[in-house]
């Protein structure tokens, strides 16, 4: 008997028939499991929850919210009946939800008479997708013959600091899901995203929080495996949009699996799994479409196979900005003074190079903040000292990811010669020193011959 924690994102509960099938799912696996389920909001629910907030406060129309909660009522009250049978089930589940809606009805007419959004009101308002959620999946289960109950997810034990928007976990969290949860009565679905501060006030832990909610109470009950339920074939070698014989890697280990979701590989976002690394419990990519496939099983560092690289990424939307000048040849904190002024322009950046020659330092970052970054850096430097500021839209980055390439030498030259012989010109070059990842820049009509080059050199494809 394994003990497992199942996550279903917004996509997976989208709609009737979907949170029917995650139900399926579910039971599929609970004969020869212990089962603990965490759901987000239906799709797209977070955010239309926070939009209508926002346009309440400003306009105070309370119209608005009357039609959005009437639409909210309508989309769960079919969910209801698109997956549960039972009309007894149905009935109590529904009488739930509106309870909730009702609730949520007066809080955004608070706000509309208030005109003003505190981002502690925008965690009371965004809880509601998932208290919505949690009971129709818990009542689906119930139709199906699993016995269930929901749970928010501070019933749950997750108690948080006051950071309204993007709470952390307190360590008392640990000692209390365990207590709220154990033993287990059949299979509990709890909200994800959500939970309460100690004073008691709804809080949320960031946006696509339920992740970590599920590594939280993967991490507390010592579970097995931690499941995280998704529309695709769990982590790939590479976009099967790209590579067709693109296929999904068995085990990677939890540093792989951050150095890729740093790449453009959305798969986890590194700080949610983060409890589950702690406890070194694994985490498994699983896919709704084809439940008997392992998925790919994400461990502890030690555990996975060294092969040398695992994955090609590409980053397409990024753009280069590259300051130049004799000036800073020897000059101290011009590095300094352009990271520092791009932070507190916002601006987020991805890879970063400066060649001994110290005439120049190229930095990546996201293309739609380049204007952006432009203008801060020309803020910053005066023009004796920085001569040139090129900003270059025409680039994408490619990153070839794995463990087993530090420490063996080769792994640049197979990486760059591959580029050479595909008459592929490579831009700029960046390597950490973890040699995790190897990164570099091409010209964006290069970069699907760079990552197919590659594939095929690492051997990747089936
Ligand atoms: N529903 C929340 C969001 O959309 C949390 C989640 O989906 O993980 O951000
Ligand atoms: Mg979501």
């Amino acid at each position: 008997m394994a003990r497992l924690v199942m996550k279903f994102g917004g996509v997976s509960v989208a709609d009737g028939y979907k949170l029917r099938h995650a139900g399926e799912l579910v039971k599929r696996f609970s004969n020869d499991n212990e089962i603990i389920l965490v759901t987000s909001a239906l799709q797209g629910v977070t955010d239309k929850l926070l939009d209508v907030a926002r346009k309440a406060a400003g306009d105070g129309n309370v119209e608005n919210v009357l039609d959005f909660i009437k639409l909210l009522t309508e989309r769960h009250s079919r969910a209801i009946s698109e997956s549960i049978m039972n009309p007894q089930i149905a009935n109590e589940v529904l009488q739930e939800v509106v309870k909730k809606l009702n609730e949520l009805e007066k809080a955004y007419i608070g706000l509309c008479y208030l005109g003003e959004l505190t981002t502690r009101s925008l965690d009371y308002i965004s809880s509601y997708g998932e208290q919505l959620a949690a009971p129709i999946l818990s009542g689906v289960l119930r139709d199906i013959g699993i016995e269930s109950r929901a749970y928010t997810g501070s019933e749950a034990g997750i108690v948080t600091d006051s950071n309204y928007g993007n709470s952390r976990p307190l360590e008392k969290t640990y000692e209390l899901i365990p207590q709220r949860l154990l033993p287990l009565e059949g299979v509990p679905v709890v909200a994800g995203f959500i939970a309460k501060d100690e004073k008691g006030i709804t809080t949320t832990l960031g946006r696509g929080g339920s992740d970590l909610s599920a590594s939280l109470i993967g991490a507390s009950i010592d579970a097995d495996e931690i499941w995280f339920w998704k529309e695709t074939s769990g982590v790939m070698t590479t976009d099967p949009k790209i590579v067709p014989e693109a296929k999904p890697i068995p085990t990677i280990s939890y540093r792989e699996a951050m150095e890729l979701s740093y790449f453009g590989a959305k798969i986890l976002h590194p700080r949610a799994i983060e409890p589950a690394i702690r406890k070194g419990i694994p985490v498994r990519i699983k896919c709704t479409f084809d439940p008997e496939c392992p998925g790919t099983q994400i461990v502890h560092d030690d555990v996975q196979k060294a092969d040398v690289i695992k994955a090609v990424t590409l980053h397409r939307n990024v753009a280069m900005l590259t300051i130049s000048g004799a000036g800073m040849i020897g000059t101290l904190g011009i590095a300094a003074r352009a990271f520092g002024a791009l932070a507190e322009a916002g601006i987020n950046i991805i890879m970063i190079s400066q060649g001994s020659s110290e005439a120049n330092i190229s930095i990546i970052i996201e293309q739609r903040q380049l204007e952006k970054a432009e203008d801060a850096l020309r803020a910053e430097f005066p023009r004796d000292l920085i001569k040139e500021i090129l900003a270059n839209n025409d680039v994408a980055a490619v990153a070839v990811v794995g463990a087993g390439m530090a420490g063996t030498p080769g792994v640049a030259a197979r990486v760059f010669k591959a580029m050479g012989q595909a008459k592929i010109n490579v831009i700029m070059i960046s390597q950490g020193s973890s040699e995790h990842n190897i990164s570099f820049v091409v010209a964006s009509r290069d970069s699907e011959c760079a990552v197919q080059e590659l594939h095929h050199e690492f051997g990747l494809g089936g």
